[in-house]
């Protein structure tokens, strides 16, 4: 590490403020690999959850307490005592206790409006729970970090009183003291401002956590870290209630790749983190963001035509930074100009050796099904497979026979039921394999996941995670023709596939084999090392 390098320190803590986001939940069993996963990529503080309060947080502590971590430390978040009552009595500290961590974060009031209005205390009070809370943890044997909650806004309106309970909790030993913008409404300015004037007092590192209410969580990190806080908390993806927490996604790649915090993660790491990002969603159970900074997967697609074909000779003038640095890769949207140079463009990015005679193949292809109603400009994985058809690819892997499904309702109360059967030869054998559904596709991708996974188990690893009908109207004095787009994921990447037809069946059909052929096509890599 050169002498001038940024020193931070990242705390993770999508495992507990993550979980406020509204539509999310995690079972146990998914902390558990969300913990294991931040550990591999080597993110050095992991926040599993808040003991207490609520029984599966304990549950998780009881159990993420036995496995091994060989990077994260894990850390468990709790309360101050509350007004009027001794620490050694107070229920929320003897929990945090009982989590069984070495650290623990303790979160505590630092807005004088808070102290009075809503534990309906004096100041006196509110400074002594924090004091007296810290130094009952670091009693125990306790290493102690500090969350000054609503601290800005605190700070704003009573610096005196916020500035009392930062110093009361490092002289009671705690070891970080953390700026949080709980409201999430501060804008960088302030930010800058705020830390550097706290900076200024503090004895021990700082640390910044803010939420994203104003649209500022990754901004006000990143310049809170330029004015000398720390330990920077955040979840992956920006998971956390409202509008979210600082997403620790971008917040290392900028840390690493542009504010010379080259420690911030261990050698290579970076590189994983287009795959921590997708592998979080996918457990999570939230659709990935296709534009996320970095890692979305249009993250390096680009559109327009003269720019497209910049971006072959020129990358470096067109892209922040290159996409394998974090893992990801460049993309190109080929169908609006269906032009020759992005084909061969497509081709690279795809690693298919291309000859150039079928060039004009695939352009005319990718017109004539335009016109049919299909769409390449989101659906890469179809487009990919077109493409090796007409370079005059076959595929090797399976081949239909058939497929049926039907759907039941067999009683008016009843919800109806789908059932599909579908028959598939692999490795030269033919697969029979029936599976019920809440709908018709559903039921056609558990037949033909379970037909297919009887050669190749991998394939337990895909998942649909969208599907899209839209109806394209009247064509050729026909009935309406539909188009399905369906999103698939493996937990590494994920591609879209599709599928036009006037049957909503045989659309579905089409999108959906083209997504277990495109995961045939390209396996899961190892896992991180
Ligand atoms: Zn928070």
């Amino acid at each position: 590490m050169s002498p001038d390098a940024v020193r931070v320190e990242l705390y993770d803590t999508t495992l507990r403020d993550g979980a406020q986001r509204a539509d999310l939940s995690y079972t146990v069993e998914d902390r558990l690999r969300i913990l294991h996963r931040l550990d591999q990529v080597g993110f050095p503080f992991v926040e599993g959850g808040w003991p207490g309060a609520n029984p599966r947080d304990s549950e998780f502590f009881k159990l993420a307490t036995k496995e091994t971590l060989t990077r994260s430390t894990l850390v468990a978040f709790g309360m101050t005592r509350r007004a009027g009552e001794r620490a050694p009595d107070s229920q929320a500290l003897r929990d945090l206790l009982d989590a069984g961590t070495e650290t623990v974060c303790l979160v505590g009031k630092a807005w004088a409006l808070h102290v009075t209005d809503a534990l309906r205390t004096d100041l006196d009070e509110g400074e002594a729970m924090v004091r007296e809370s810290v130094a009952f943890l670091r009693a125990q044997g306790r290493r102690v970090f500090f969350d000054a909650e609503h601290f800005f806004d605190g700070y704003l309106t009573d610096p005196a009183f916020a500035m009392r309970v930062l110093i009361a909790a490092e002289e009671a030993g705690a070891e970080r003291l953390v700026l949080c913008d709980t409201n999430g409404g501060m804008l960088p300015f302030d930010v800058a401002r705020i830390v550097a004037d706290v900076k200024g007092s503090a004895g021990v590192p700082l640390g910044i956590h803010v939420h994203n209410d104003a649209g500022c969580a990754v901004a006000n990190s990143l310049v809170a870290v330029d004015a000398g806080a720390y330990q920077v908390q955040g979840t992956i993806n920006g998971y956390g209630e409202r509008t979210g927490n600082a997403d620790l996604i971008p917040i290392a790649a900028d840390l690493m790749l542009k504010m010379g915090a080259v420690d911030a993660l261990p050698d290579g790491a970076v590189e994983h983190l287009t795959e921590l990002a997708h592998y979080v969603a996918e457990v999570a159970n939230v659709a990935p963001d296709s534009h996320q900074p970095y890692v979305g997967r249009f993250a390096f697609t680009h559109k327009a035509g003269l720019h497209t074909s910049g971006v072959a000779r020129l990358s470096g003038a067109y892209e922040h930074i290159p996409p394998e640095t974090v893992g990801n890769r460049r993309g190109v949207v080929a169908s609006d100009y269906g032009g020759g140079a992005t084909v061969r463009m497509k081709a690279v990015e795809i690693g298919l050796d291309l000859a150039d005679e079928a060039i004009p193949r695939v352009v005319e292809d990718v017109k004539e099904r335009e016109s049919k109603g299909y769409t390449f400009d989101v659906a890469d994985a179809s487009l990919e497979l077109l493409m090796r058809g007409a370079s005059g690819w076959r595929q090797p892997f399976f081949e239909i026979e058939s497929y049926r499904v039907h759907v039941e309702q067999r009683t008016p109360d009843e919800e109806p039921l789908a059932e599909a059967t579908v028959k598939v030869v692999t490795k030269g054998s033919r697969h029979i394999e029936s599976a019920e559904g809440h709908g018709p596709v559903g039921a056609l991708d558990n037949a033909l996941r379970k037909a297919l996974t009887n050669d190749y188990p991998e394939l337990a690893h895909m998942s649909l995670e969208d599907y899209r009908v839209r109806v394209l109207g009247e064509q050729h004095g026909t009935g309406a023709v539909v188009r399905v787009l369906i999103d698939t994921s493996n937990g590494e990447r994920g591609w879209t596939t599709v599928g036009v037809s006037e049957n909503i069946i045989e659309a579905s059909w089409e999108a959906l084999t083209d997504a277990y052929l495109f995961g045939l096509l390209h396996p899961r890599e190892a896992e991180v090392a």
